[in-house]
């Protein structure tokens, strides 16, 4: 492989394989998919785990590629990613989404994913303030998503971060809670407001390999440090329940809602503004 002048690598013979080419093919794609209109995001509704109301909706992203049709975010993410678009995507996201949100009663909140590379990126305050000014968003009804591999390197730089956006307002999620290595540390020093245990634990309930005993300390843990606990993927009544004894605060899975177009969103009769 050699660097050429675009900044690409070219490859000779038959280094490239099968699944590189179509990596750099649905990276030339990802170029135009903003101007094109090709995203469209999605809707999932969190629960308040007590009153089973909807209190907060996630803004999950999906590609309509001309050619291949629905792509999802695992499949082009960390694609974006590599190649620094998911910065442009990135806003894009925040700004749709906000613009969908003050249509919504105000009790609920919106949920936005944030990728590491946005959060290492200088602008990202200021186009969150700009943003919510646009659209006049109330702070206090967005919250960020952000996985532990967003923080791994540089934990000053990181908490600057964190803090001059919980300075806007807005909250911050820690996402796929149990899955990296370092959460208990990152709990510790990090102004996190909610953590939410990830799907790959909760579709273990009951008891699959030890995931009831994980589900528990995370809620001890979210009790501990004064965090809202959320659990994802909840797909059976079995599964809600084990979570309803552990305390926990709102659920998310597919026992209540998979994620659906904004237009969907009416038949949902707590999100619909009256
Ligand atoms: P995530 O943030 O952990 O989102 C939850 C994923 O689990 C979503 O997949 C959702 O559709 C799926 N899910 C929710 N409930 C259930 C359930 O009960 N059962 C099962 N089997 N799955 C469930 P999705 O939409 O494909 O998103 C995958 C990941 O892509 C997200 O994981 C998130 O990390 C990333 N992502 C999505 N939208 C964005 C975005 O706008 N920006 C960034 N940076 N990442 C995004
Ligand atoms: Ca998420
Ligand atoms: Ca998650
Ligand atoms: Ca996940």
């Amino acid at each position: 492989a050699k660097l050429s002048g675009g900044g690409t690598y070219s490859f000779f013979g038959n280094q490239m394989t099968e699944k590189e080419n179509d990596r750099q093919i649905l990276k030339q794609d990802l170029r135009k998919a903003i101007d094109q209109q090709q995203f469209e995001l999605y809707y999932q509704p969190i629960l308040d785990l007590i009153t089973e109301k909807v209190v907060c909706l996630e803004a999950l992203l999906r590609w309509h590629h001309p050619k291949r049709g629905l792509i999802s975010p695992g499949d082009f993410i960390s694609i974006a990613e590599e190649s620094g678009i998911i910065l442009i995507i990135g806003e894009w996201v925040l700004l749709a989404a906000c613009l969908e949100a003050v249509k919504w009663n105000d009790t609920i909140s919106l949920a936005v994913n944030l990728s590491p590379v946005q959060f290492r990126d200088s602008n990202l305050v200021q186009n969150v303030k700009e943003t919510l000014i646009r659209t006049g968003l109330a702070p206090n009804r967005l919250e960020f998503e952000i996985t532990e591999s967003a923080l791994l390197l540089d934990s000053d730089a990181n908490l600057f971060v964190l803090h001059a956006l919980k300075e806007i307002g807005v909250r911050i999620s820690m996402d796929d809670f149990g899955t990296g290595y370092s959460s208990l540390t990152y709990l510790r020093s990090f102004p996190f407001d909610k953590i939410k245990v990830d799907r790959s634990f909760v579709s273990d309930l009951p008891d699959g390999n030890g995931a009831d005993a994980i589900v528990h300390a995370v809620a001890v843990l979210g009790r501990s440090f004064n965090l809202t606990t959320t659990a994802e993927g909840v797909e059976t009544r079995e599964q809600l329940e084990c979570l309803r004894s552990e305390g926990y605060d709102q659920v998310q899975g597919y026992l209540f809602s998979k994620p659906v177009q904004s237009n969907q969103l009416h038949t949902m009769d707590a999100v619909v503004r009256f």
